[in-house]
C-alpha cells in the first residue's frame, strides 16, 4: 500500500516557521515493517535545514508566540488536541503502516497524544511562581520562564506518544520547539504539524524537520541556538546528546531505555498478574523502554508462574500491524537481526519456557520474530542484563525479598519496576529501595499514565517528563529582589 495517497500533507516537505518546504538533502523512503516495502517517502533535512528552524524558533520567541498569554497557548493546545481526537483513526493508520504496530496499540497512541495536549494546555496557566519572605524593605520573587528554544530528538517506538509528552509540554510553557523525529517513523510528527497549523499555532513555534540522526539529530543537538534538548533513545545516542548539550553548557532530559523487573511474591494475587506480565513486554513488540522484560518470581510460585505465562505464549501470534495481532513485526531489519541474535544466544545457553508463533499471512520479508520466554534464567546473563528490545522475556526465580531487591536492582538501568504483594509494608519497603523512576503496586504502567512522572536512573537516564513535573523540566526560574525601603 502506498502511504501517500492517504495523508492530507506531503511527507517530503518540512515543516519550518510556519510552512511546508522541501528538505535540502533531497528524501528518504519509507518502509512498511509488516511487508519490508518502500510505501513513501520522507525529506532529508540537513544541517542547513535545522538552522532554519532553530532561526524561525527564534523569530517566533521575539513574536507573536513569545507575546502569547499561557491561557492562549493553552486554547491552542487544547484545540490540537480536539483535532487529534477527530483524526485519530487517521493517525493510527499512519502509525500501524510506518512503524509496524498493531493497529489496536497505535490507535491507543492517538488517544494519548490526545491526552497529553488535553493536559498540558488545561496546565499551561496553573504554573507559577512564589513571592518570598526576605529582609524588610524587600520584595521578592520568581518567575517560571521558557527556555527558549527547545530541541526533541525522539525514536521510533512511540512517535505519538514522545512527541506529545516532549513538545506538548515544552509548547505549553511558551517554548518554540524543533523535533526531529526518527527516520524510521516521521509520518505522525508531520501530521502532527500539520494539525498544529491547523490549530493556528503560531508561525515558528513549532518546527519538524525529518532526516538521519547523524546529520539533522547532530546538528540539533549542537547547535548554539538551542536551550534546552529532550532526547529518548539508546544509551548510545543519549552519550553524543548529552556530550553536545555539554559543549553549549544546555540542559537534556535523557530517557534511554531500560531493564525493567517485575517483581513477584508468593503471596500475588497471580488471576490479576498473569495478563499483566506478559502484555507488560510484548505490547509494541518489546520495543518500549519501560517493557518489564526480567520476571522475578519467588520460588514458592515460580513453577506456576512458568506454566501460567507459558499457556499465554503459546496463544501470542505475531502478523501484519493492520491485523491488529498481538504483536507486528519488529520496525526494522536492524532491530531484526539484533533481536533474533539474542533469541540464538538465549537458544544455546538458556532454557526456553515456551514462544509464540508467527501467523502464515505475515509476509516473509516483513520484520517478525516469534516472542519468547526464557526460564531459570542467572541475573547476571547477558539476557537479564542487557536492553533487548524486542519480544523476549526472562524467568529468574528467588528466595526472599533482599534477593529479590538485589536482582531487581542489579543492571546499569533503572526505569520501571512492578510489584505483586499483597504484604502493604513489603509494598512500601520495595517502594522505597527499588531504585527506579517509577514504581507500580499490584499493576504495571497503570494504562500510559500521561498525568504521572516518568524518568530513569542510572543508565536509563535523568529529568522527568509527563505529568506536572515536566513543566518544571521546561521552563526556567528567575529570582526578582526588589529593594523598596
Ligand atoms: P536506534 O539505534 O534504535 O535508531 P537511536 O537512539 O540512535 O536509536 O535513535 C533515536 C533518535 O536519535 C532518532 O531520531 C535518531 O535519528 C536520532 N539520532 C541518532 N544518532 C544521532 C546523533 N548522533 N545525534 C543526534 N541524534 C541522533
Amino acid at each position: 500500500m502506498k502511504i501517500d495517497t492517504n495523508l492530507w500533507f506531503d511527507p517530503r516537505n518540512l515543516f519550518v516557521g510556519g510552512g511546508w518546504r522541501p528538505a535540502s538533502g533531497g528524501t528518504l523512503s519509507v518502509e512498511d515493517p509488516s511487508t519490508a516495502e518502500t510505501i513513501g517517502e520522507i525529506g532529508r533535512g540537513t544541517a542547513a535545514d535545522i538552522d532554519a528552524a532553530v532561526e524561525a524558533a527564534e523569530a517566533a520567541l521575539e513574536g507573536d508566540w513569545g507575546r502569547m498569554s499561557a491561557t492562549e497557548r493553552g486554547r491552542i493546545l487544547t484545540e490540537m488536541g480536539r483535532i487529534v481526537l477527530r483524526r485519530a483513526e487517521e493517525l493510527a493508520r499512519i502509525e500501524a503502516l510506518d512503524v509496524g504496530k498493531p493497529i489496536h496499540q497505535s490507535r491507543n497512541d492517538s488517544v494519548a497524544l490526545a491526552r497529553y495536549l488535553e493536559f498540558y494546555g488545561g496546565a499551561a496557566d496553573k504554573v507559577h511562581g512564589q513571592t518570598i519572605p526576605y529582609r524588610d524593605g524587600f520584595t521578592v520573587y520568581t518567575l517560571r520562564e521558557p527556555h527558549g528554544v527547545t530541541g526533541h530528538i525522539i525514536p521510533w517506538n512511540y512517535p505519538m506518544q514522545i512527541l506529545g509528552r516532549s513538545v506538548g509540554a515544552a509548547l505549553a510553557m511558551g517554548n518554540a520547539c524543533v523535533l526531529k523525529p526518527a527516520e524510521d517513523a516521521s509520518l505522525s510528527s508531520l501530521a502532527f504539524a500539520a494539525i498544529a497549523e491547523e490549530a493556528g499555532l503560531p508561525a515558528g513555534a513549532l518546527n519538524v524537520v525529518t532526516g538521519l540522526g547523524a546529520e539533522a539529530g547532530a546538528r540539533l543537538a549542537a547547535h548554539p541556538g538551542v536551550h534546552h534538548l529532550s532526547f529518548t533513545g539508546s544509551v548510545a545516542t543519549g552519550r553524543h546528546i548529552q556530550a553536545a548539550a555539554a559543549a553549549n553548557v544546555v540542559p537534556v532530559t535523557l530517557e534511554l531505555g531500560g531493564k525493567s523487573p517485575h517483581i513477584v511474591f508468593d503471596d500475588a494475587d497471580l488471576d490479576a498478574a498473569m495478563p499483566v506480565l506478559v502484555g507488560a513486554c510484548m505490547q509494541n513488540a518489546g520495543q518500549t523502554c519501560s517493557a518489564a522484560s526480567r520476571v522475578l518470581v519467588q520460588r514458592g510460585v515460580y513453577d506456576q508462574v512458568r506454566a501460567r505465562m507459558a499457556e499465554i505464549y503459546g496463544r501470542l501470534e505475531s502478523g501484519p500491524a493492520m491485523g491488529g495481532h498481538d504483536l507486528g513485526p519488529l520496525v526494522n531489519a536492524k532491530q531484526k537481526r539484533i533481536v533474533s541474535d539474542y533469541i540464538a544466544l538465549g537458544r544455546a545457553e538458556l532454557t526456553v519456557a515456551a514462544e509464540g508463533r508467527i501467523r502464515d499471512d505475515a509476509a516473509p520479508a516483513g520484520h517478525f520474530v516469534p516472542a519468547v520466554l526464557f526460564a531459570e534464567v542467572p541475573p547476571d546473563h547477558r539476557l537479564a542484563q542487557e536492553e533487548i528490545f524486542g519480544p523476549v522475556q526472562v524467568l529468574i526465580p528467588f528466595e526472599d525479598e533482599a534477593e529479590a531487591l538485589k536482582i531487581a536492582n542489579g543492571t546499569d538501568y533503572g526505569l520501571v519496576a512492578g510489584v505483586w504483594t499483597r504484604d502493604g509494608g513489603r509494598q512500601m519497603r520495595m517502594a522505597r529501595k527499588l531504585n527506579v523512576g517509577q514504581v507500580f503496586l499490584n499493576n504495571y504502567g497503570a494504562g500510559g499514565g500521561i498525568e504521572l512522572p516518568f524518568g530513569g536512573t542510572g543508565r536509563s537516564g535523568h529529568g522527568r517528563e509527563k505529568g506536572f513535573e515536566a513543566l518544571f523540566g521546561f521552563s526556567r526560574l528567575k529570582t526578582v529582589a526588589a529593594a523598596h525601603g
